[in-house]
């Protein structure tokens, strides 16, 4: 079962960030121009032995960008994490060349404001969005009519692994908010910032930031029961439609 070259990138690592022992980004080479979306995910594996394990992962870079980039969790008992968590620069990894997914910025109708909620790595998609808007502001091809509103919630401060890039867009994008949420701070006094998980803090932000359902796109990512959280939340508040709450859910739960 090799990986014919059709379907396959031979990609190769060239920079890995460990962000905390169990969390870590790399960037990759695929030796060609990889097209996607922002919020598209791409599909990754490792093969040993003749055998290929792939899983999907969430593309954090923007398409401008010359390498891809991905923000890994590992998952000590998984099939695939605990390869990727082995791979250095220099190693090589397989990509697929169709990038994949439907959880992308929808800017067609109507709806200006973009309520982004994460858990952990769930904020990938989000910063490609936030990269790829940051530039086309930057080179005038993105006026900011558009408005994104992120919500980031971690266990610990040190899960962001986003969070000093996020807080300099916020700073210098007028069309960005951030905020990350801790929801374990009793372990964290010094602590700045909002606690609680990000589906606790979605309706105090959401009254704040006047985001209801004629004038918002919700977008879930991450932890399987902040996206049921947050879908429950965001239905009472009207967000009824198909296209109104888009999600990405990153696993299933073991029974
Ligand atoms: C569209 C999409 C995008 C994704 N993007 C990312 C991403 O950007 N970064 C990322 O790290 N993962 C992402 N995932 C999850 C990823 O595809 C794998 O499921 C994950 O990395 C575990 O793979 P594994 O082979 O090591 O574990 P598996 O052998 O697949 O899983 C072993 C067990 O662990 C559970 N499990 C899987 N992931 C987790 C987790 N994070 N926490 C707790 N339990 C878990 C599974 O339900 C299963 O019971 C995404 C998933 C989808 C569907």
């Amino acid at each position: 079962m090799t990986a014919s070259d059709d379907k396959f990138y031979h990609a190769r690592v060239t920079r890995r960030v460990d962000f905390a022992p169990d969390l870590w980004m790399f960037r990759i080479q695929s030796g060609e121009h990889f097209n996607f979306l922002p919020g598209q995910y791409a599909t990754l594996g490792v093969e040993e032995g003749g055998k290929r394990v792939e899983r999907p992962y969430s593309i954090a870079s923007s398409p401008a960008e010359d390498e891809v980039e991905f923000f890994f969790e590992l998952v000590p008992e998984g099939a695939l994490t605990p390869k990727l968590y082995k791979l250095q620069p220099g190693d090589e990894l397989l990509m697929r060349k169709a990038p994949k997914g439907r959880f992308t910025l929808e800017t067609a109708n109507g709806r200006t404001n973009h309520l982004l909620v994460s858990t952990v790595t769930g904020v990938a998609p989000f910063v490609s969005f936030i990269r790829t808007l940051s530039k086309d502001w930057k080179e005038g091809r993105f006026d900011g009519a558009h408005k994104l509103f992120l919500l980031n919630g971690a266990s610990r401060p040190w899960e962001f692994g986003y969070k000093d890039e996020l807080t300099r867009f916020a700073e210098e994008l007028p069309f960005l908010k951030y905020i990350p949420t801790v929801s374990r701070p009793w372990d964290h006094a010094d602590w700045p910032g909002e606690i609680g998980r990000a589906d606790d803090i979605l309706r105090k932000y959401a009254d704040q930031w006047g985001l209801d359902a004629t004038n918002t796109h919700a977008y879930l990512c991450g932890h399987p029961d902040m996206i049921a959280n947050s879908k429950a939340i965001l239905k009472r508040r009207g967000f009824l439609d198909k296209i109104a709450i888009k999600e990405e859910i990153y696993w299933i739960p073991a029974k």
